[in-house]
């Protein structure tokens, strides 16, 4: 979807008055020759900012507004070191809320409802969104923040909780308590909201029966306000994105170029209306395609689908690219095993060839060898490799309450 007049219009406001607070950006726009905007070919050629910029300018230099306009940071810390702070103003926590709310609303939870929030509280943009979003729409919030799956049970039992935030792993887990502990007769829970990262329709499909609830996948990150700038409608078919806070485009993440609707790539997010922290032309690193065409829902904010994963996730093996949902795919056509899984890469300097070892579970009624063995020949037809597969018991691997962290390369190490 080509960036409209009105969204130009913000950009063009954003452009100025990065400019005129000497952050980072300014600098950046300034040797670019760029200080405005006034057609989408002009919008096209404002470069890519990066996590990298971010960390660059830590741990404030991104801030657009005078300090006493700021009310709040976050941080976000990633997978690789130095974290990247992000201020923001009464204004941008408002949205932010607004949009939460917005995002309850479309899901069909109403002030009646009570929300058990298990993503953390803190630095980290999770808790205090799905919070601000539950309070600004009137609901009662639960504030439980992660861990302690004996209280969040107790809780959930006490309070008849009747909606569950959390991340994917952790609303795999709780089912996991919930079944095995014979609970459900007891629970309240109809609505799952998860924060979205790549997960397995599998790993979908078993949370939703376990706990008899209906899941909405919500989407956001710390640079962009945090969780919150979209979510899936009832009718499934995509997450709507808030297009009058946020400007979405999907770009090859290899030559940047810019994909029509439709085509898988990386999405870019440019934030219209953010005062403390404004970006412009944001690489998320997360791959996803815009949906063409309007929902059945008639809601007219543009969809994303579902994530399928992370243009730095991707790995190399024998030079060939291959991303972990291809391998979670196969997991999920292999009978017994769960969606939990890991992958390791070394490098076997005798035979001097890469070697990509998978552990993945299984429940206890199949046989471990033969589960490998599938797994083995479905890589090899599949994707052209021959991994080391391993077999463990259910619940062997850890359970995350942040993003999983899937890939481990050890070459070089
Ligand atoms: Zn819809």
């Amino acid at each position: 979807m080509r960036i409209s007049e009105k969204q130009l219009e913000l950009v063009d406001r954003q452009i100025k008055r990065i400019n005129e607070s000497g952050n980072y950006y300014s600098e950046v726009y300034k040797k670019a020759g760029i200080s405005g905007v006034s057609t989408p070919e002009e919008f096209e050629k404002i470069p890519f900012t990066d996590k990298a910029d971010l960390r660059n300018a830590y741990p404030l230099g991104i801030q657009a507004v005078p300090d006493e306009e700021v009310v709040r940071i976050h941080s976000s810390s990633g997978t690789t070191g130095k974290p990247v702070i992000i201020p923001y103003t009464a204004k941008d926590v408002d949205d932010w809320a607004d949009m939460f709310a917005r995002c309850y609303e479309i899901a069909g939870i109403t002030n009646k409802d009570r929300i058990q929030i298990t993503p953390g509280y803190g630095l980290w943009t999770a808790g205090i969104g799905f919070q601000a979003g539950c309070e600004r729409l009137g609901a009662m919030a639960i504030p439980m923040g992660p861990g302690n799956t004996e209280k969040q049970l107790q809780m959930m039992i006490d309070m008849q909780s009747t909606v569950i935030c959390a991340t994917s792993s952790y609303a795999l887990l709780l089912a996991e308590e919930i079944n095995k502990r014979g609970l459900k007769d007891k629970i309240a829970l109809k609505k799952g909201v998860i924060g979205s990262e790549r997960w397995s329709e599998a790993k979908r499909k078993y949370i939703a029966r376990e706990l008899g609830i209906e899941l909405y996948d919500i989407y956001g990150l710390t640079e962009i306000y945090g969780p919150g700038i979209g979510i899936n409608c009832p009718n499934q078919h995509g997450m709507h994105i808030f297009d009058d806070y946020i400007y979405t485009e999907i770009i090859d993440p290899v030559t940047g170029k810019v994909l029509p609707d439709g085509e898988e790539g990386e999405i870019v997010i440019t934030t219209l209306v953010k005062e403390g922290a404004p970006l412009i032309r944001f690489r998320t690193h997360d791959l996803s395609r815009i949906i063409p065409g309007e929902c059945t829902c008639g809601r007219s904010y543009p969809r994303l689908d579902t994530i399928t994963g992370r243009s730095d996730d991707m790995f190399k093996v024998h030079g060939v690219n291959m991303f972990p949902s291809q391998i979670e795919e196969i997991l999920g056509k292999v009978d017994g095993v769960s969606s939990e899984y890991k992958i390791d890469i070394a490098h076997d300097e005798a035979k001097n060839k890469d070697i990509i070892m998978i552990t993945a579970e299984a429940e206890g009624r199949v046989d471990f060898v033969k589960t490998a063995d599938e797994i083995k020949k479905l890589c090899k037809s599949g994707l052209n490799v021959t991994p080391n597969v391993t077999i463990v018991s259910l619940n062997t691997l850890p359970r995350s309450e942040k993003k999983t962290q899937r890939v481990f390369d050890h070459r070089g190490d």
